[in-house]
């Protein structure tokens, strides 16, 4: 079976501004493939064009055996794919239920959505307790447990994360890790994670890329990146 997504080529920025040059990188299905990388490297700007809100001017994206550039924006959910981006996007005035709810709305088979809503409910405890406050009441980590989940309501095929770790305390950063790492068990699900925090990002990835200004500098498998001194040193600068 080909892997879940194929990324080939892809350069792509803001008009005349180019972010991303000739990117090229692939998720296995049932893996959590890590994009590593400093502030301003392109990580960003990568999921936003996997999720087709940024059009690349080469390259291209197959999701599930698909061309992403023959889908429309809007279907791209449908077709599996979440994106959870930067922030978080939880609508700080709907109650945690309601959030949740809102990521299964546009699903024809509401029977599911409501069972996966039920499921969110028993992987994420403290959402259970918190259904019926509202989203600025939250801690930063029930923020971003919420965003997950909601992503989840969709049921999607490969999730991607957009720097999860942000503004969380280690302990909440490493709860968040463990939470992705018992999603993959449990459900097969396909994580593409973008995380300045290396080390996190790491200890559940089976597989690192390293963007640096816009280009993939380095691959490897996850467990050499953080066994290896030397590409440490070189690749992630420590
Ligand atoms: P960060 O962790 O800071 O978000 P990143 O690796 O995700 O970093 P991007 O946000 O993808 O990086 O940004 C890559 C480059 O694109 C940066 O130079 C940034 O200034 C530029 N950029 C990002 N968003 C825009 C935009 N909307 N318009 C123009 N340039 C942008």
């Amino acid at each position: 079976m080909p892997a879940l997504l194929e990324v080939e080529g892809l350069t792509c920025g803001y008009g005349p501004v180019g972010v991303l040059k000739d990117v090229t990188l692939t998720v296995e299905r049932g893996s959590i493939v890590a994009v590593l990388g400093a502030n301003g490297a392109g990580k960003t700007t990568l999921l936003r064009t996997l999720s087709g809100l940024l059009r690349p001017t080469e390259g291209r994206v197959v999701f599930d055996g698909t061309d992403l550039r023959s889908v429309p924006v809007e279907q791209v959910v449908r077709r599996g794919l979440a994106h959870v981006p930067e922030g978080r996007g939880v609508v700080a005035e709907l109650t945690v239920d309601e959030n949740l709810r809102l990521g299964g709305l546009w699903r024809r088979d509401q029977a599911d959505a409501r069972k996966a809503l039920t499921e969110v409910y028993e992987l994420f405890e403290p959402l259970a307790r918190r259904k019926r406050s509202v989203g600025h009441q939250l801690s930063g980590g029930e923020r971003q447990m919420l965003a997950l989940g909601r992503a989840l309501v969709a049921r999607p095929n490969l999730l991607l994360l957009d720097e999860p770790s942000l503004g969380l305390a280690p302990r909440v950063t490493a709860q968040i890790m463990a939470l992705l790492a018992q999603l993959r068990e449990r459900t097969g699900l396909t994580v593409l994670l973008v995380e300045q925090n290396v080390r996190s990002a790491l200890s559940v990835a089976d597989h690192g890329v390293v963007l640096s200004v816009g280009q993939v500098v380095m691959s490897a498998p996850a467990a050499r990146l953080r066994d290896d001194d030397d590409l440490r040193h070189a690749y992630l600068g420590f």
